[in-house]
């Protein structure tokens, strides 16, 4: 202890002891939520790492440590709390991309809480096939001969090209071989998959000729990747799908294609550009196609990888597939979510087709009614635009109305926090220094919660 500062010393002794903090008041309120154990175990753990702070030259008040505590048994006591998107993006990947509809939820609730055959036949007792389910939707649906859903669509990426290329060569356009997202970026992702990867043809532009003239005998594949996050515009060019399987047909290759966003209606009726369909892309000749279940799909977290029977069934047997199947909760829910297409009320039913298919009139109507609900100054219409976002259709908008809130007490930053912190939460957004709630993006029963919200913060 002789190197001990008077000051760390004096710090030391001013901590204040485990059984003081547990009788804090503000640390007392969680003692109907914590069992006494772990209570004291936060408590003791907090105030070590006080002491360590402190000896390292650090300084720590007994404030702090009591501001430390709390936090962290704040968090631990709460479920993470829902929040009302006013940000105009739909597929917010930060606010946990696509909310499924009801009825999923209530699938996935049950699955979870009872026991289901999801490995039985119910009429022989036997032993039956995991998700025959969303096979026989994806079939009806896309066209699919058979359907594997997993983990997310970075595992079926991963998974498929582990299954049908490793060691051996893949084709890919340079204007493809990107990076869709943190940490999944083409080359890497094929990398690890043991493919090798064979670029051809340059960012801008790509043409069957340039695939035909890498093919050799060590290729496996062609891989065509949605460019889902991002677009280039201008001189480009990048082969038809149609033409592209041609080839791969021709030399006995693989046509894999990764659609990304799962999109299964036509984005064209909402003024948006198209965005591929798992349907198009099996139609012009695609062996398997790999989306994700919670973009524009509008189901929970997964992946599907779709296509031909024998190409499925292949990916199936790869001992990688059991780490990245989905869980019984996952499989209902992405069955519920394709219900809704099978009964064609997608619009109605599935939360981000709903938000889409809006339109402005409607938007601004909804937005007028906050406004009369809120009753108060401060709170305006403004024309907005909402993007679909997550990885689908870059650079398109949607005509939208937003609710525009500004006061001369507080900036659009404090506004903005305000609204994230209050109850219910609301995530704005600032556009032109005005802070904006858009319509488009607020759920079909949050009215309330955005009248709530605003009220309390002009009011
Ligand atoms: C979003 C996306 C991915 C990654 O999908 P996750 O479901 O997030 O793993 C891969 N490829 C494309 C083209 C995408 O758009």
């Amino acid at each position: 202890m002789s190197e001990l500062t008077a000051g760390q010393r004096a710090a030391l002794r001013s901590l204040p002891p485990v059984s003081g903090l547990l009788e804090h008041p503000k640390i007392v309120r969680f003692q109907s939520q914590v069992h006494p154990e772990y209570l004291s175990d936060t408590v003791r753990r907090a105030q070590e790492r006080a002491r360590t702070e402190i000896l390292a030259g650090g300084s720590t008040s007994d404030h702090d440590l009591v501001d430390a505590v709390v936090a962290e048994l704040a968090l631990m006591v709460q479920a993470v709390p829902t929040v009302v998107n006013g940000t105009g993006v739909l597929v917010h990947t930060n606010l946990g991309r696509s909310p499924v509809s009801r009825d999923t939820a209530e699938a996935m609730s049950q699955a979870a809480s009872h026991y289901l055959p999801l490995e039985l036949d119910l009429g022989s007792g036997e032993r039956g096939g995991r998700g025959r389910e969303v096979e026989l939707l994806m079939r009806a649906l896309t066209g699919a001969e058979n359907t594997l859903v997993v983990n997310n669509n970075a595992a079926a990426v991963s998974l498929t090209l582990a299954a049908l290329t490793a060691g051996r060569k893949v084709i890919v356009s340079r204007g493809e071989a990107v990076e869709i997202g943190g940490g999944f970026r083409i080359p890497d992702v094929m990398r690890q998959s043991g493919a090798i990867l064979s670029e051809v043809g340059t960012t801008n532009r790509s043409y069957v000729r340039d695939y035909e003239a890498a093919i050799d005998d060590e290729t496996a594949a062609l891989l065509k990747v949605h460019a889902s996050n991002f677009s280039i515009i201008g001189f480009t060019a990048q082969p038809e799908l149609r033409d592209l399987s041609d080839l791969a047909k021709r030399h006995n290759l693989y046509m894999i294609e990764d659609v990304g966003s799962g999109c299964l209606l036509d984005t064209t009726r909402y003024g948006l550009s198209h965005e591929p369909t798992l349907a198009d892309s099996l139609a012009a000749g695609a062996d398997v196609v790999t989306a994700s279940g919670d973009k524009l799909l509008g189901g929970p977290q997964a992946g599907l990888i779709a296509g031909k029977a024998s190409v499925v069934d292949m990916i199936r047997r790869h001992p990688m597939a059991r780490a990245v199947r989905v869980d019984k909760t996952v499989q209902a829910g992405i069955g519920a979510t394709l219900r809704h297409y099978l009964r064609g009320e997608a619009e109605d039913a599935i939360p981000i087709w709903w938000a889409m298919s809006r339109d402005l009139l409607w938007l601004r109507n909804r937005v007028e009614t906050w406004i009369a609900r809120i009753d108060a100054g401060g709170v305006s219409l403004r024309e907005s635009q909402s993007v679909v976002g997550g990885g689908s259709l870059p650079g398109m908008t949607l005509p939208s109305a937003a609710l525009a809130i500004e006061t001369t007490a507080s900036r659009p930053q404090e506004l903005a926090r305000r609204l994230r912190l209050g109850e219910p939460h609301v995530f704005p957004r600032i556009e032109d220094d005005v802070v904006l709630i858009d319509a488009r993006s607020v759920l079909q029963d949050e009215d309330n919660l955005v009248v709530q919200a605003v009220r309390q913060l002009v009011s």
